[in-house]
C-alpha cells in the first residue's frame, strides 16, 4: 500500500471513531483532501485509493492539477474545492473549474462567481469563511456581518449557499479545539432559524478533526495527515 493510501486509511479511522462518539453516521461527514504544494500524482495515488474530493489553495497550481489530473484520469469524476484566498481578477477561473469554494468573505466576490459561472455547470457551491478566533490577521467575515452577508449571498442566481467554514486559531488541547467549532453550529443555525437553508459546516484539519466532527463537521479539510508534511507554502 502507499503512504497515502495508508495516511488515508489512518484518517478515516479517525473520521468514524468521532462520527461514532458523537452518534452521527459516517456518511455525515465528507473527507476533503487537501492537495496543496503536492503534485498531481500524490491527488492519483489518493483517487486510486478511493478518495474523490481534492482541495486547493493557490489557483494556479490547482488549475495546472485539475488539468493534469483530468488527463491522467478521464473517466473519473472528481470534486474540486477552492479553499484559499480569492483576488477578485482570478474569479473566473474559479467559478470555471471548481465545483466549491469555501473562502467566500465578501458579496462583491460573490457577485462575480455568481456572474461568471457557466450555468451549463449548475451553480457553485458556496461556504462563507467567518473569522471565528476574532485574530486580526485571519482572514473571514466578523460573525456580526454575516447575516447579512448569508441573505445577500443566498439570492445570487449561479451560486448555491451550502454553508459556513472556518479555520480557528490552532490550539492542542482537544477541549479547547471544540469551542469555536460549536460557536460555527450556532451561528450557522442562526441563520438557518432566519429561513436560509445550510447543510454544511466546513471545519477541521489534520490537527484539529476529531473536534470538528464532534461539533458537528460535514466537511473536513485534511492536507498533512493525508499528504505528510508541506515544505512549502
Ligand atoms: C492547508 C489547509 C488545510 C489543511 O491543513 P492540514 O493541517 O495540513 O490538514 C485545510 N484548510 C485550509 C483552508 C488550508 O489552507
Amino acid at each position: 500500500m502507499s503512504t497515502i493510501a495508508g495516511n488515508l486509511q489512518a484518517v478515516e479511522a479517525t473520521i468514524q471513531a468521532a462520527c461514532n462518539a458523537a452518534s452521527r453516521p459516517r456518511s455525515a461527514v465528507q473527507l476533503l483532501a487537501v492537495s496543496k504544494t503536492f503534485p498531481a500524482e500524490a491527488v492519483l495515488e489518493a483517487a486510486a485509493a478511493g478518495q474523490r474530493a481534492f482541495g486547493e489553495n493557490y489557483l494556479q497550481e490547482g488549475l495546472d492539477k485539475i488539468a493534469a489530473v483530468a488527463k491522467a484520469l478521464p473517466d473519473t469524476r472528481l470534486e474540486w474545492h477552492f479553499i484559499g484566498p480569492i483576488q477578485s481578477n482570478k474569479t473566473r477561473p474559479i467559478a470555471t473549474h471548481f465545483d466549491w469554494v469555501h473562502t467566500v468573505e465578501r458579496l462583491k466576490i460573490a457577485q462575480r462567481l455568481s456572474e461568471q459561472r457557466p450555468p451549463a455547470l449548475g451553480p457553485l457551491n458556496i461556504c462563507l469563511q467567518v473569522n471565528i478566533s476574532g485574530e486580526a490577521s485571519k482572514s473571514g467575515i466578523p460573525p456580526e456581518e454575516l447575516p447579512e452577508l448569508a441573505k445577500a449571498v443566498a439570492a445570487l442566481p449561479n451560486l448555491r449557499l451550502r454553508g459556513l467554514m472556518a479555520i480557528p486559531e490552532p490550539q492542542v488541547d482537544p477541549a479547547l479545539q471544540r469551542i469555536p467549532f460549536a460557536r460555527l453550529r450556532e451561528l450557522a443555525q442562526d441563520i438557518a432559524r432566519s429561513g436560509i437553508q445550510l447543510d454544511t459546516l466546513s471545519m477541521g484539519m489534520s490537527g484539529d478533526m476529531r473536534a470538528a466532527v464532534l461539533e458537528g463537521a460535514t466537511i473536513v479539510r485534511v492536507g498533512s495527515a493525508i499528504f505528510g508534511a508541506r515544505h512549502y507554502e
